[in-house]
């Protein structure tokens, strides 16, 4: 069987480490794919890309998806060598231990792993506990304060040396597919937008934003500058179908099951019905979520912008959030550069989802 062809653009964006504050290696793969399709391009000081397609056009909609991840930051080395850290977004801390790690540093990467008691050293009561961050450290092999020291620094920061990996047919692995997929919806409808520009009455601005999971920052303020009148911010979501998850209380949204749209108090109910229809359009799978609150997402930034933005969220479903093996089916990720590529057609001049 042949294997599922990863698109470039995707591989290479899960490839690149982008810890919140250190996102250079994935505004670079941004930079290289999305640049030359957008009619205009920019950058600011908090690391956005901001790529527009048909400047004049109306309304004015904004793709939002966040290209930081997860990360170590190193905080303190102590005098036999030994590297302590703290976290960059929320970490599962029973996952963190026993991982190979990539520091990125001034002289390139160094490798390491990251290390704690053996269960042979634990009694009892410490084998149920879960470790608090600073009983957890990497170790790069050096033997002292001072060789660690020549090799990082306090402030590098480190990810997880795990790899895209397809497990099967289209479903793959990755340590970061939150949010590499976003990143790269956002880019790619920009990409293919950009061939059908004669279709087109809004202009459409791209952003590959910074620091959301550390609080929605590059959405704040990306937000500011682009000035939407409507808004979807594109993350990966929950797919509660697997065998540790209570649909009672997380819903039901599962793996292969297409685009998961959401609804709720964060969610402007116009776009809301559009993004809907664009998914009836193309005959494609969706599903459904509900939140009452402000959501996780730079959705959540982007509606409070200025006078407030009519927004939307699409996510892709994705198992075992937040962990270095996050499990997607590459194909949900196509179904919702499709539906992006729709919605933003169907945009007419004059139209800004007020109600
Ligand atoms: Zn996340």
């Amino acid at each position: 069987m042949p294997s599922y062809q990863v698109p470039a653009f995707l591989a290479e964006l899960l490839h690149a480490r982008s810890p919140s504050g250190y996102e250079g290696e994935a505004q670079a793969v941004f930079d290289r794919h999305v640049k030359p399709a957008a009619d205009t391009y920019a950058q600011d000081a908090l690391g956005n890309r901001l790529a527009t397609l048909n400047p004049p056009g109306d309304p004015v909609l904004m793709l939002a998806g966040h290209m930081d991840e997860l990360g170590l930051i190193i905080t303190y080395v102590n005098k036999d060598g030994f590297i302590y850290f703290d976290t960059i977004g929320g970490h599962d801390r029973t996952v963190i231990s026993g991982r190979r790690v990539i520091i990125q540093t001034a002289n390139g990467p160094v490798k390491g792993v990251t290390g704690k008691r053996a269960i042979h050293l634990m009694d009892e009561a410490d084998r149920k506990k879960v470790p608090e961050i600073h009983e957890i450290w990497m170790d790069i092999g050096a033997r002292s304060k001072k060789e660690a020291l020549e090799r990082v620094a306090i402030g590098d920061v480190a990810t997880y040396d795990h790899e895209l990996e397809l497990i099967h047919g289209s479903i793959g692995t990755a340590r970061a597919f939150d949010n590499k997929v976003g990143a790269y919806i956002v880019g790619e409808t920009l990409i293919r937008l950009a061939r059908e520009k004669k279709k087109l009455a809004a202009r459409v601005v791209s952003v590959a934003t910074a620091q959301e999971e550390i609080g929605v920052r590059g959405a704040t303020t990306s937000a500011y500058a682009v000035n939407p009148h409507i808004a979807v911010a594109v993350d990966v979501g929950h797919a509660t179908d697997h065998p540790d998850c209570d649909n009672r209380k997380y819903g039901e949204t599962k793996l292969s099951g297409g685009p998961i749209i959401c609804r709720g108090a964060n969610i402007n109910p116009k776009v809301f019905d559009r993004l809907l229809k664009a998914a009836k359009k193309l005959k494609i799978p969706y599903q459904l979520e509900a939140d009452p609150r402000p959501t996780g997402t730079d959705a959540r930034a982007i509606q409070m912008g200025r006078g407030g933005v009519a927004t939307g969220l699409i996510s892709v479903p994705l198992r075992y959030m937040h962990t270095p093996s996050e499990v997607v089916d590459l194909e949900d990720v196509e179904r919702c550069v499709q539906l992006l590529v729709e919605f933003a057609k169907g945009l007419e001049p004059g139209d800004y989802a007020h109600w």
